[in-house]
């Protein structure tokens, strides 16, 4: 028998088709060379001779290509994603996953693996879990997923992951390419003066061809607006039970199993779910991880920022030399005390984001949404631009990272272990990072290919990068703050006019 999860038919008692169909290729595949070309070029004959032969393609995409990857002996050789070889074989990878869903006979819920949370973390635990089979659970306090822009710079060893997945395209589909978000502007303001650009995210000429070089993906700019309900349709599609406005209250561990209690925030009901593991994927004030009580270092809230985002049409202005961040200096911005503000394109070129800094020890700003227009006409430069302002938040900057990432059979990541500005673009990217790490371990542990011990290496090898990406991304925004320095603009006392003539100064001509 190949080494399978267990598939929906055998879990409910039933023979399955798949690992019928699966066999019988593997069998098969007895006499083809081991080249990996030649093996899949011999593998895509078997898989169409089985379909013209009417075997069933209803079930399990993965399984199939799981026998490529047991054929290859290193699933690195196969190069085919699995998205390429369920195009060119015309099976497909998910069903409507209504007859999957089982009324429980008791209220009981019950599953592998309940998740907390439907961010970059919790999201891309349940697509990576489903990808592999495994029954998971995802439940969000909320009705939809992030109503803010967010994450958005996403690097090439995140696209990587998703290549493996089969979501490259359409995340490629939906973003911003690597090549329009190029350089970091500074400028006086986005219709006045550019002072410099800096080529970015790999796009400088001595340093493009090493990313072309490191990876067959490049970096790209998707809001997690957009990034999110990707993850999360393609979680539902190949399995996970997905659960909005369903609110984590307390769990209990024994040596068997978690259970948790949620409640129904529709119904105000409360009921538990029971699993065999627990992941603690709500964020950067995540109960969960309080609960589990894990170690932390660093603080939280050092600094406040304020998101506003607006529509205005502002391509006559950047369409021609674009960017996804321009740093404006000007008088009254106060990002980390720098005196800019920060423009960032969401979309080209009519939704944006504004993060402005305030001075989170005088206590939290009433911002009303006249001041936000200003605030954005300001950093435009067009007193009287027309623009829509969709949204003011007001969040707290953190360095602050977890030692430990798991208690049991709890296990915590994404922003709940590691808290930090938005610097570097690395949370959302770090976060799907940790999920492609657990999840296979966990796949391994639940079919019972690994002890499990090797849950412990999810510690070892995550919670040094926790603390190097937080280290990293404050040191940055500190390191950036030096650039502010040097053009004059960030002594104690200077007033508005004295800022406004340094700034101005920088268009004398130099000796
Ligand atoms: C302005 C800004 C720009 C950023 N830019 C980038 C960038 O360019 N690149 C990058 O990689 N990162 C960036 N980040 C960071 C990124 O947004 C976070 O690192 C990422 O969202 C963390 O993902 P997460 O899944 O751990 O947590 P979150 O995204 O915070 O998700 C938490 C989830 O938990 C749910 N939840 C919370 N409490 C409960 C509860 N009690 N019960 C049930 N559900 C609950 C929420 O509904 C949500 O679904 C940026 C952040 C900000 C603020």
């Amino acid at each position: 028998m190949l080494g399978f999860a267990r598939t929906p038919d055998e879990a409910a008692g039933k023979p399955s088709a798949a690992r019928a169909v699966a066999e019988r290729m593997g069998a098969a595949m007895h006499g083809i060379p081991t080249d990996p070309e030649a093996l899949e070029d011999g593998l895509m004959q078997h898989l169409s001779a089985l379909l013209a032969a009417g075997a069933p393609a209803a079930d399990h995409l993965a399984i199939i290509t799981r026998a490529i990857e047991d054929r290859c002996a290193d699933p690195a050789r196969s190069h085919l994603s699995r998205a390429e070889i369920a195009q060119r074989t015309g099976f497909v990878s998910f069903n409507d996953g209504v007859a999957e869903t089982q009324t429980p006979v008791s209220k009981d819920i019950e599953t592998d693996v309940l998740i907390i949370g439907s961010g970059p973390f919790g999201a891309s635990m349940a697509l990576f879990l489903s990808e592999l089979g495994v029954g998971n659970i995802m439940v969000t306090k909320y009705r939809w997923t992030a109503n803010t822009p967010r994450a958005h710079i996403t690097n090439q060893r995140t696209m990587e992951i998703f290549r493996d997945v089969g979501i490259v395209s359409e995340v490629k589909a939906q973003a911003v390419p690597h090549e329009m978000i190029g350089d970091t502007v500074f400028c006086t303001s986005i219709a006045g003066d550019e002072i410099g650009r800096v080529p970015s995210w790999g796009t400088h000429p001595s340093r493009h061809a090493d990313y072309e070089l490191a990876s067959p993906e490049l970096n790209c700019d998707i809001p997690q607006t957009l990034l999110e309900p990707i993850m999360v349709s393609h979680a539902t599609r190949r399995g996970t039970q997905m659960q909005f406005s369903v609110q984590y209250v307390s769990h209990v561990q024994d040596d068997d199993g978690v259970t948790t209690k949620v409640l129904h925030r529709v119904t105000g009901t409360e009921h538990t779910i029971r699993s065999k593991y627990l992941i603690g994927a709500n964020g950067a004030r995540s109960q969960v991880a309080a609960d589990i009580g894990l170690p932390l270092e660093g603080q939280m809230d050092i600094a406040g920022s304020m998101n506003i985002t607006f529509t205005a049409d502002l391509s006559r202005l950047v369409g021609h030399r674009p960017s996804a961040l321009y740093w404006v200096l000007s008088p009254g911005a106060n990002v980390g005390g720098i005196g800019a503000g920060l423009v960032r394109m969401v979309r080209p070129w009519n939704e944006w984001l504004i993060v402005w800094g305030f001075d989170i020890a005088q206590g939290t700003p009433e911002v009303s949404e006249d001041d936000a227009r200003q605030i954005v006409r300001t950093l435009v430069g067009i007193p009287d631009l027309e623009v829509e302002i969709t949204g003011i938040s007001l969040w707290g900057n953190n360095e602050q990272f977890a030692t430990e990432l798991h208690r049991g059979r709890v296990f915590c990541g994404g922003d709940a272990v590691h808290k930090h500005p938005p610097n570097n673009g690395l949370g959302s990217n770090t976060s799907v990072g940790d999920a492609y790490n657990l999840a296979w371990k966990l796949a391994a542990v639940l079919r019972e290919q690994a002890g499990p011990d090797l849950l412990e290496t999810y510690d070892d090898e995550r919670a040094p990068v926790a603390r190097q990406i937080v280290t990293r991304a404050n040191q940055s925004g500190r390191e950036s703050a030096q650039l502010f320095e040097a053009l004059g603009i960030t002594e104690p006392g200077l007033s508005e006019e004295q800022m406004r003539a340094r700034i101005e100064s920088r268009k004398d001509a130099t000796p």
